[in-house]
């Protein structure tokens, strides 16, 4: 009952334009199921394989987001079903996403990861590299990919201000190529931005999506 109550309080607090990804990884199907049954149609996982037992085992009209750094060679086991890729650091990973979507005859929307930490380890593109990827004729010939926003994860910090900053230069980012780029495999329309430790932040610097999994759940047993 417990992850019921915290979506139903999670979902009260927060604007209605917000997305709530819940964000089910290492946890048991029937922890999903509930959230299922209170009302939960979004999860998030970061692995290939335990995404698609997922989908084998749970309802159909479930939308399922892959937010974990992604190997190309994974892509092909859930291009048949995935709804929306966040992690995207490479051209070369949505080339395959583009060759596996093509396989099913589908469009795979997907988000480009910026790096907006100031930390070292983070995965992650520079603006520029975003705009260099956004501008290539590599990728727009890709029609079977479709970006339709960007995604960031900022600094493990206590330091709001630094928080602040962070989720401010990549809602600027986003808000400047949302006007001025279009392309066909291209309309920037969601910022993934937010996680159970900063979530309310990363609203009031626009975040339209929020990826909770602690704050849902409860806190995992291993952390991944
Ligand atoms: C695990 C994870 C989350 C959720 O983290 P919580 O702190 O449990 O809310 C969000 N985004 C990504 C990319 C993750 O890997």
């Amino acid at each position: 009952m417990e992850i019921k109550k915290n979506i139903a309080e999670i979902k009260k607090s927060i604007p209605e334009n917000v997305i709530l990804v819940a964000v089910s990884k290492t946890k048991p199907i029937a922890d999903l199921q509930e959230a299922y049954d209170g009302g939960q149609r979004v999860f998030g996982e970061n692995k290939v394989q335990e995404m698609a037992e997922k989908f084998d085992a749970l309802p159909k009209d479930i939308q399922w987001h892959m937010i974990g750094h992604l190997q190309s060679n994974k892509v092909k086991y859930m291009a048949h079903f995935v709804n929306l890729i966040h992690g995207i650091d490479k051209l070369k990973t949505l080339q395959e996403i583009n060759k596996q979507a093509k396989k099913h005859d589908r469009v795979i929307s997907c988000l480009l990861q910026a790096k907006i930490a100031k930390e070292e380890s983070k995965f992650g593109l520079s603006f520029e590299e975003i705009e260099h990827i956004l501008k290539s004729p590599d990728f727009q010939e890709l029609e079977n990919i479709k970006i339709v926003g960007f995604m960031g994860m900022a600094s493990f910090s206590d330091n709001q201000e630094q928080l602040n900053e962070e989720f401010a230069s990549l809602k600027n980012f986003f808000e400047l190529h949302k006007k001025n780029t279009s392309t066909n495999n291209c309309q920037l329309e969601i910022l993934s931005m937010g996680m159970s430790g900063d979530y309310p932040l990363a609203i009031k610097n626009g975040s339209t999506m929020i990826r909770l999994g602690s704050s849902i759940f409860g806190s995992r047993n291993y952390s991944s």
